[in-house]
């Protein structure tokens, strides 16, 4: 619902790269504030909110009381993904020290259910370890974090990313996809099925469309190791 007149329009930051930082931005926008969701610039073809967008890091710490400081911000929403530890804290100390409201914005994490084999560890070189012998991977992770996963040659992986790499990713055994996770059950159910998936690894990452995968994973009885949140 839009801004009654009584009430004063805000500048508002949001942290995104999220889809819960995309409806919100929508919602801020239609009750009249001025809203910037910033971006870090990972993927190539971003799908951009309503208001305006910047692009790029601010720089650590500094840069972004900097920044903070100059658009005159009056509150700063972080809704970026749980597993984007760095911005979050960068948000924290930068938004005290300009002493300008913060709220933080974070997905409920998944909750196992009944028929879920998930296996959760707590660190990536712990999932690396928990696959057995020549296993059919899924790894439903970001590319920062597939390196771990490189001394297990004995294991065929299957890499899923927006944008294709640009260094040649190292692994002996693996199939590369481009393209965005499905929200459909079934569709990545015939995925997993197509490349003969014995094993799912993923973050705890909460939200909805990422949840599709899972549930495939419980229809076709394959065991997840779930890299569960600090
Ligand atoms: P990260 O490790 O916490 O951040 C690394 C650096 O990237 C930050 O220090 C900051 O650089 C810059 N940065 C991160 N998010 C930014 C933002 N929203 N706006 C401007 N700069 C940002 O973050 P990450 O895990 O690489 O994730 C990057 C972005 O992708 C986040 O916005 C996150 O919401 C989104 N995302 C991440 C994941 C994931 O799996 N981690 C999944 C989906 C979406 P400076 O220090 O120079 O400011």
């Amino acid at each position: 619902m839009p801004l009654d007149s009584a009430m004063p329009a805000e500048r508002i930051l949001i942290l995104g790269g999220t889809e819960e930082a995309r409806r919100l931005a929508s919602e801020l926008v239609i009750e009249g504030h001025h809203v910037v969701t910033s971006l870090a610039g990972r993927t190539m073809e971003p799908v951009l909110p309503p208001g305006e967008v910047r692009i790029g890091g601010f720089g650590g710490i500094d840069g972004l009381v900097e920044y903070l400081t100059a658009e005159q911000f009056d509150r700063v929403i972080d809704a970026t993904h749980p597993f984007a530890h760095r911005i979050s804290a960068n948000a924290a100390r930068a938004t005290a020290i300009a002493g300008i409201p913060l709220r933080r914005l974070q997905r409920p994490a998944w909750i196992r259910r009944p028929g879920d084999l998930w296996t959760a560890v707590g660190n990536l070189e712990a999932a690396a370890d928990a696959l057995p012998q020549g296993a059919t991977v899924f790894l439903a992770l970001g590319r920062q974090y597939l390196d771990a996963f490189l001394p297990r040659s004995d294991c065929q992986f299957v890499i899923r990313m927006v944008d294709p790499p640009t260094q040649p990713l190292g692994f002996t055994h693996y199939t590369l996809m481009l393209g965005k996770p499905s929200g459909d059950a079934s569709e990545e159910a015939s995925l997993l099925r197509r490349f003969g998936v014995t094993h799912l690894v993923c973050r705890n990452s909460g939200g909805i469309t990422g949840y599709a995968k899972l549930e495939a994973a419980r229809n076709l009885a394959i065991p997840v190791i779930m890299l569960e949140r600090d």
